[in-house]
């Protein structure tokens, strides 16, 4: 699709993520300029950027940076070399590099003494879905810088997501999304694992995903309703008959000889729930263990 008006645009770091940033924002016409450590990977991007061997220059007459780094610890260490924050004074800097939301106010802190305004944005995409509609982004901070760029933006991601001034809080929706992903994947691998332990082949799991993944959305609007009503009554199934079910997994695993630890972990987790009195209510009453010590 061509664009009205190009925006210019520097991308701060050219490794699988950033490459793929820079040339999606290229793709629709905007004018990018890509800068990289290992200079050659800049070089590499294509697709219409121009690699520049200083990050000065790189950044130099261009609207909006964004920066895509292994870490903040390495955005920090770049942002405080010589002329950095000067060049980067009177633009928008999106950090597309993930962290914790006390990394987005670090971030944030570190921008309003240098008269940078800036996002925090979380990607939720592989570098192969960016500027495809598997690819989501949350952005956190000033409302109005969002809405200055969103247009530009929606060049990585049509799901361009504006979560909240706070900002915090795009690393926060990254976390609990992929808290709930790494999670959730552990737990799959772990019945695939047993299925082949017991000489079931564990296509036998995945043909059955759905009852799974079912459950888990089920349980998810259970438990949004039961937490905002602080609530957790119910006449499903209590805690305590969950604890039963979970001891059967722990002993086919053990008896299996797997590793026992992720079941044992989930109990234990349970178990404490069932302790501090919830054992007669329904499952998401885990939640209130997990608030409280
Ligand atoms: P990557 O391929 O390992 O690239 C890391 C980049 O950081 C490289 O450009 C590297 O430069 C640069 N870098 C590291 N330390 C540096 C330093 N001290 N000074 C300057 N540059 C430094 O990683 P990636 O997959 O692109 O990930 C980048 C960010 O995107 C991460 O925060 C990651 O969590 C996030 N992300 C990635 C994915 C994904 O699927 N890949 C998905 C969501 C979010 P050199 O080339 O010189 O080493």
């Amino acid at each position: 699709m061509a664009l009205g008006s190009p925006t210019k645009i520097g991308v701060v770091g050219s490794g699988l993520m950033g490459s793929a940033l820079a040339r999606a924002f290229a793709a629709p016409g905007h004018d990018v300029a890509v800068w990289n450590r290992t200079f050659s990977k800049a070089q590499a991007v294509g697709g219409g950027t121009v690699a520049f061997e200083n990050l000065i220059e790189a950044v130099s007459g261009r609207t909006l940076i964004v920066v895509s780094l292994s870490n903040y610890a390495a955005c920090f260490e770049l942002f405080s070399s010589p002329g950095v924050a000067s060049a980067l004074a009177g633009k928008t800097l999106v950090q597309l590099t993930s962290g914790s939301p006390a990394d987005a106010r670090a971030g944030l802190e570190w921008a309003q003494a240098h008269g940078v305004d800036y996002l925090d944005a979380a990607i939720l995409a592989y570098p192969s879905f960016v500027a495809t509609d598997y690819a989501t982004v949350f952005y956190a901070g000033s409302r109005s810088v969002f809405d200055r760029h969103v247009a530009t933006l929606q060049a990585l991601a049509k799901n361009s997501i504006y979560v909240d001034e706070k900002i915090g809080a795009a690393a926060t929706i990254d976390c609990a999304i992929l808290g709930a992903y790494y999670g959730g994947s552990l737990a799959l691998l772990h019945a695939a694992a047993m299925c082949q332990a017991e000489g079931l082949d564990p296509k036998t799991f995945f043909a059955h995903k759905n009852s799974f993944l079912g459950l888990i959305s089920v349980t998810a609007d259970a438990a949004q309703g039961m937490i905002e009503r602080n609530d957790f009554a119910g006449d499903q199934c209590s805690l305590n008959t969950h604890v039963a079910a979970i001891e059967h997994i722990v002993r086919l695993s053990q008896d299996a000889r797997l590793s026992a630890r992720f079941p044992k972990e989930l109990l234990d987790n349970y178990k404490r729930a069932v302790s501090a009195g919830l054992g007669s209510q329904e499952l998401p009453a885990v939640f209130r263990t997990l608030t409280q010590e």
